[in-house]
């Protein structure tokens, strides 16, 4: 069989390799993570950073397809490995989604609502962007955030100073607070010879900045901007020409919704598919990199809730395994943190 090379060691990884066993690939992940929870999924693991040219000129020997699971990867390799295997999504699909300013700039382009924003460098540049844009306002480092971390938010012009230190005085932008109903995310899938395919929109709900859950159906607030939201995603992917999944994120604001970032790969707020739907995310990704027919997104139950297990969840697992309907997915992490995510449930209700 082929071989897929998956940068990243995480779940994502971990989830797409279990996507691929099931039709019938190899799969070789390269990370340099010490707890790769992949690895345990994975036919293969290279433990090694993604700058040795050695190291990657073996990968992609051995690899007939490359993908990745983290888009904070170095821009670097990708290219690198690009140049030697079909890397997919493309290079400079990562390189969009790695600057929020270059993102929201190459949205707007298209067509896309945002929130007010403004790329800044300097404290003075902070100081006249607040002056610009008014509070609430989010300052976020430009690169690198995930997770809300590299966040601050600013109520009130004396806060410039502390959330300048707080992001660790480093170049960000500034985005004004977007008022919204819902939060919601767009799915979609797309293969080299244009053929999409999208999931129903969940309802994503955040605590301390990090997902919480994903409820479907979408209540009607999301419904209602679905279309123009999915129209806004397949242009983005068609402009890139983009090849695997794509995630949106959106708020449902009074006027449509807008657009917050996206993610060039798999994403947690599509977890939900791999019980809820009727060909999940990864194998549709796995699917769309190596040429393969789409599936279906269509859901398998009247409703899905997906809850991500955060950090010391453990005294919970026997509870809801006990559950009908419930699916526990475990990552295999040794040490839970607070923030980390260690799991997550699917429910699939009547
Ligand atoms: P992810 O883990 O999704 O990559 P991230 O660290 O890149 O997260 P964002 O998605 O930019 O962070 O923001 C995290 C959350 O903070 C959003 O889902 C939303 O709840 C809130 N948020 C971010 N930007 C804004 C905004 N401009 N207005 C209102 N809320 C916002
Ligand atoms: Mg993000
Ligand atoms: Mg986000």
């Amino acid at each position: 069989g082929s071989t897929i090379g998956i940068l990243g060691g995480g779940q994502l990884g971990r989830m797409l390799a279990v996507a691929a066993a099931q039709l019938g690939y190899q799969t070789r992940i390269l990370a340099p993570d010490e707890e790769a929870v992949a690895a345990q999924t994975a036919s293969s693991y290279i433990r090694a950073d993604y700058h040795s040219h050695i190291v990657l000129d073996e990968f992609a020997a051995a690899a007939d397809v490359v993908t990745y699971e983290f888009e904070n990867i170095a821009l670097a390799p990708v290219s690198y490995l690009a140049g030697k295997v079909p890397v997919h999504p493309a290079p400079a699909a990562l390189g969009i989604a790695q600057d929020r300013a270059i993102e929201k700039a190459f949205v707007a382009e298209i067509g896309g609502r945002t929130a007010p924003w403004a790329k800044v460098e300097t404290r003075d540049a902070l100081a006249a962007a607040v002056a610009a844009i008014g509070t609430p306002a989010i300052l976020k480092t430009l690169r690198m955030g995930y997770d809300g971390k590299g966040q601050v938010r600013i109520t009130a012009p004396d806060q410039i100073d502390a959330a300048w230190d707080a992001i660790g005085q480093r170049p960000a932008i500034l985005e004004g607070f977007v008022t919204f109903s819902h939060e919601f995310s767009i799915l979609l899938v797309r293969r080299a010879d244009g053929q999409m395919v999208s999931y129903p929109p969940p309802w994503n709900q955040h605590e301390d900045g990090i997902l919480a859950t994903s409820t479907l159906p979408a209540p009607g607030e999301i419904a209602a901007q679905w279309g123009e939201a999915a129209a806004l995603a397949g242009r983005i992917a068609d402009r890139l020409d983009y090849v695997g999944v794509l995630a949106c994120e959106f708020f449902a604001g009074a006027d449509g919704p807008v657009f917050n970032e996206m993610a060039p790969r798999v994403h947690n707020s599509g977890h939900w598919t791999i019980e809820g739907a009727v060909c999940s995310q990864f194998e549709n990704h796995i699917r769309a990199i190596c040429g393969l027919p789409l599936g279906d997104t269509a859901l398998t139950a009247p409703t899905v809730a997906m809850e991500n297990l955060i950090g010391d969840d453990a005294d919970r697992w026997a509870e809801i395994l006990a559950e009908p309907g419930a699916h526990l997915h475990l990552y295999g992490k040794g040490a839970s943190r607070p923030g980390r995510k260690m799991g997550h449930v699917t429910r699939l209700g009547r």
